[in-house]
């Protein structure tokens, strides 16, 4: 199965290939900047994520390098360990815990390898020094090292930001600093009533100081996945300036192709405007948890909007994930008793979900054709084909059946339920609505709500408050 994915830059769908003789797929993920919870809106980006490096692991087995990096250091980390009087490494370490914690319990892969930006100083400052003499940055009055876009003819093609958006756009912060308003910081040079005792040796010429945050992604990718990577991912709002600026810096150091495809997912929002940590209006997963819902629910609610589009997040879109996640189960247990003989090979009633996949990940549509699946097949009659296409399937959206909690058997309805059930369900058919309101009110009461399709219902049993 071909992985199509939208890509950024030339703005179409491609197909996903490695580049490289050896067969290796390199891919490299922004990761989380560690100086609070990651929210939920960022683990939208993480487990969409996530499902590509799924499908690159099924499509390219054995052969998938993924790189994914922590920002342990930037204005934000060094702020809050200021705010609370706290060694830098001791609070990007409790929130990188607590990231890993909340990626396990979303059943998410851990990258190949997690580099830190303080751990990375080294390779930054060589690819600083590199840029200042190709003639791509200079040194500021300061001693910080900005770099010059003027230098870069193709800066801008990512986002197609025109010159004057981009003189907006940018911080105005060190204006006094830049020869053009345009040019970021490599290199901040010390300052000790911001940067407490956050500093490491420059540059040459440069002052002692820490990286821009920019720098550390290209520097960490040309040291763990090497100069042309194979695909480079992130939010939405990292296509500018952080991937613009990823691409002026790796191409002028390295002189080559940096990214061969660009993917960026887009942001979840809540009550109609982006989720953030900067205005406070989000949920974390331990939010969720505390009010009773499952991580696989959220992670099954994160996936069923298209990574390419906006997705209102509601806590009834995890009442939903919760009852698909127990059908799923169900259907996990009774493929695993059942199964027919072998038919290696065959085509199977899952083949359109890994279609829906391939195709520019639409997951909401491979969601739905895994429940057409899913409800019209016999678990226990499922032919050893389904019963693998099935697994892969699973496996492939990460949800992980064995966390839910009504996994165990379909719970048992009691008869007097069942009864009234079928009554309000002849009555509804011959049209006799306030027989059947009454009948769903008795339902209710007996701890159960009815569920109508279009040619039965389903029962099931009403949350405890
Ligand atoms: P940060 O920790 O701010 O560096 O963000 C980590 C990742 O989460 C980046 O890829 C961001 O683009 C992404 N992100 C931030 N806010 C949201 C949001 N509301 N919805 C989806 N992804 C987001
Ligand atoms: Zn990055």
């Amino acid at each position: 199965m071909a992985i199509k994915l939208f890509e950024s830059l030339s703005r179409e769908v491609r197909e996903l290939r490695p580049s490289e003789p050896d067969g290796v797929f390199r891919f490299y993920n922004c990761g989380p900047t560690v100086y609070a919870p990651a929210h939920i809106g960022n683990f939208r980006t993480f487990v969409i994520n996530d499902v590509i490096r799924r499908l690159l692991e099924l499509e390219f087995p054995g052969k998938v390098r993924h790189v994914r990096n922590l920002t342990d250091v930037d204005d934000r980390t060094i702020g809050q360990a200021r705010t609370e009087k706290r060694p830098l490494a001791e609070i990007t370490r409790k929130w990188t815990e607590l990231f890993h914690a909340d990626c396990a319990a979303l059943n998410c892969l851990p990258p190949h390898v997690e580099p830190t930006a303080t751990g990375s100083i080294k390779e930054q400052v060589d690819m600083i020094d590199v840029l200042m003499r190709k003639g791509n940055a200079y040194r500021s009055a300061d001693g910080s090292v900005y770099f010059k876009i003027s230098s870069f003819p193709g800066y801008g093609a990512l986002s197609r930001i025109r010159e004057r958006e981009l003189k907006v756009t940018n911080s105005v912060f060190d204006a006094d600093h830049k020869d053009d308003i345009g040019d970021f910081a490599l290199w901040k040079a010390y300052k000790s009533e911001d940067d407490g005792d956050v500093k490491w040796a420059g540059p040459s010429g440069a002052a002692e100081g820490r990286p821009g945050w920019h720098i550390e992604c290209s520097a960490m990718i040309k040291k763990h996945l090497g100069e042309t990577i194979d695909l480079h991912t992130g939010g939405v709002d990292l296509l500018f300036p952080h991937h613009e600026n990823e691409i002026a810096q790796s191409q002028c150091c390295n002189g080559t192709t940096f990214a061969r495809h660009w993917y960026h997912s887009e942001h979840l929002l809540v009550d109609g405007t982006t989720m953030s940590k900067s205005k406070g209006n989000y949920y974390t997963l331990s939010d969720l948890v505390a009010k009773g819902y499952s991580p696989m629910a959220l992670r099954y609610a994160l996936l069923s909007g298209h990574p390419r589009k906006q997705l209102n997040f509601t806590l009834d879109s995890l009442h939903a994930a919760e009852s698909a996640l127990k059908a799923l189960a169900r259907f996990s247990e009774g493929v695993a008793a059942g199964a027919k003989a072998l038919e290696e090979g065959a085509s199977t009633v899952f083949d359109g979900v890994f279609r829906a996949l391939g195709d520019d990940l639409n997951t909401p549509a491979a969601l739905g054709a895994l429940f057409t699946a899913v409800n019209a097949t016999d678990p226990r009659g499922a032919t050893l084909a389904d019963k693998a296409a099935f697994n892969r399937v699973i496996y492939a959206l990460g949800l992980d059946l064995s966390t839910t909690s009504a996994n165990a058997s379909k719970p048992s309805v009691p008869e007097a339920v069942e009864h009234l059930a079928k009554l309000r369900w002849e009555a509804k058919k011959s049209k006799d609505f306030a027989a059947a309101d009454r009948l769903r009110a008795e339902i209710a009461a007996s701890g159960y709500s009815m569920l109508d399709g279009k040619d039965g219902y389903k029962l099931e049993a009403l949350r405890k408050a």
